[in-house]
């Protein structure tokens, strides 16, 4: 073999390991999370690669707004793309009520020391900045591949992917696999409990007549939650109703939509005005009973897809990420994937992990029942809550950041 010949060989051992398809890691998905956590590689020295059923500059959910907390925006600066995204919206104050019941607590960023509550963005146009992020930097997204089987032995995680064409597979090894696919189904072996809500979110943009810039609304009634969370010039709209409820409001022409929407929340904002881009979403809960399997782990929504009442599903993957980061980043390449660093990692994302479930858990069972004995006590713990300092504080603080 020629010296440039075996130079070369020898390149793409290092990158690809013996076999040219083994990798350190391979990404299932390459939506935000899988995405956040590829950007956040990028220094690492390790060989990965991101595999994602969606074709090049597509969208893999359905768009939507998130409202990201403080932690989401400084894993975002330190990964690159905070000053990219345009949209971003800042939530001055947190508005909680309950319709026909008396309590009331408004949470502010000046009594909770930050600089926002949190954030409003657009999924769509987080997904198109963490692409180009991803590009940019040049790192490997295989588009249009989706992972239809994962193998894994005590060695390494073995998968096949469908594409990019119909007839298309190809088969990829790496050290650990990390499967940030949104459902976990990817990862079968991995069990995941399913709690079906019954509810759907109904999701658009709107216009109001007293819009209160910077301030979100979060209204509990019996049906469920409705948020209005700042964005750009209007609210984004987080409606909870019965499936059936959610396809009649699809249904409506845009002036019953609207005054539908004002008779259910009132008129803390005045008479709506306009609705854009309406879209419904089935609701449940989602939980992997465990995060990792033989060099394996699921992240995000695969590992837990939560009803959005607080907000806190993708705060809460991003959490995932950046905890499997920091270990990735603190051990041997020969120690990616081994039981003792996926062990460490379920230890570390098991506090923050069973908090955010039973939190908004909590929350969609004690407030969507419209049972009259409820309403009270429903009430008191508005009361309390914005009476009380420290408990308004300690609030703030496990919504921006989640426990650890
Ligand atoms: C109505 C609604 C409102 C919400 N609001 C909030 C909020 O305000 N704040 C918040 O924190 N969270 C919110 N969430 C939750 C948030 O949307 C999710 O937590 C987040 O999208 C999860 O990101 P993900 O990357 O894990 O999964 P996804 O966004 O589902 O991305 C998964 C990616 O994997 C790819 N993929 C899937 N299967 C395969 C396969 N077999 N092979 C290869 N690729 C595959 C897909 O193409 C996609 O790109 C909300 C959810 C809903 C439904």
């Amino acid at each position: 073999m020629s010296k440039r010949c075996a130079g070369v060989s020898r390149l793409l051992k290092s990158c690809c390991g013996g076999d040219l398809r083994m990798h350190d890691l391979l990404i299932v998905g390459g939506g935000p999370i899988g995405a956040s956590l590829a950007l956040a590689l990028r220094d690492s020295g390790f060989t990965y690669r991101v595999l994602d059923a969606r074709t090049t500059g597509g969208l893999g959910a359905g768009d939507r707004t998130l409202a990201l907390a403080h932690t989401a925006r400084l894993i975002f600066e330190r990964i690159g793309v905070w000053e990219r995204l345009a949209s971003v919206t800042p939530i001055d104050t947190i508005d909680i009520s309950q319709k026909g019941g008396f309590g009331l607590a408004q949470l502010t960023a000046r009594e909770a020391g930050v600089p926002a509550l949190g954030y409003v963005v657009r999924y769509g146009e987080l997904q198109a900045v963490l692409d180009d992020a991803l590009a940019r930097a040049g790192i490997a997204v295989d588009f249009g591949r989706t992972v239809e089987t994962i193998r894994t032995t005590p060695a390494q995680a073995n998968l096949t992917a469908r594409g990019p064409g119909a007839d298309e597979t190809e088969d990829q090894a790496a050290r650990l696999v990390v499967v940030a696919d949104g459902s976990g189904e990817a990862l079968p072996d991995i069990h995941r409990r399913k709690i079906d809500y019954h509810q759907h979110a109904v999701t658009g943009l709107v216009t109001a007549a007293a819009m209160q810039p910077g301030v979100a609304f979060e209204r509990f009634t019996s049906d469920g939650p409705v948020a209005l969370l700042p964005f750009e010039s209007g609210y984004a709209l987080v409606w909870t109703v019965t499936p059936a409820r959610a396809a009649a409001l699809l249904e409506m022409d845009d002036t019953e939509f609207l005054a539908a929407l004002h008779g259910h929340f009132g008129d803390r904002v005045g008479l709506f005005t306009s609705i854009a881009l309406r879209k419904s979403f089935p609701l449940s809960l989602q939980f992997a009973s465990q995060v990792t399997g033989q060099r394996s782990v699921v992240l995000g929504n695969a590992a837990q897809a939560l009803h959005p009442i607080a907000g806190q599903g993708f705060n809460l993957g991003l959490r995932d990420v950046w905890s499997l980061v920091q270990l990735l980043l603190d051990t041997s390449r020969d120690d990616i994937g081994s039981d003792r660093q996926l062990a460490a990692y379920a230890n570390a994302r098991r506090v923050d992990r069973w908090a955010g479930v039973g939190m908004t858990h909590g929350l969609v069972q004690a407030f969507a029942s419209d049972h009259p004995l409820l309403a009270g006590p429903r009430g008191l713990g508005l009361t309390l809550l914005d009476s009380i300092p420290p408990l308004k504080r300690a609030f703030a603080r496990t919504m921006l950041n989640g426990l650890r």
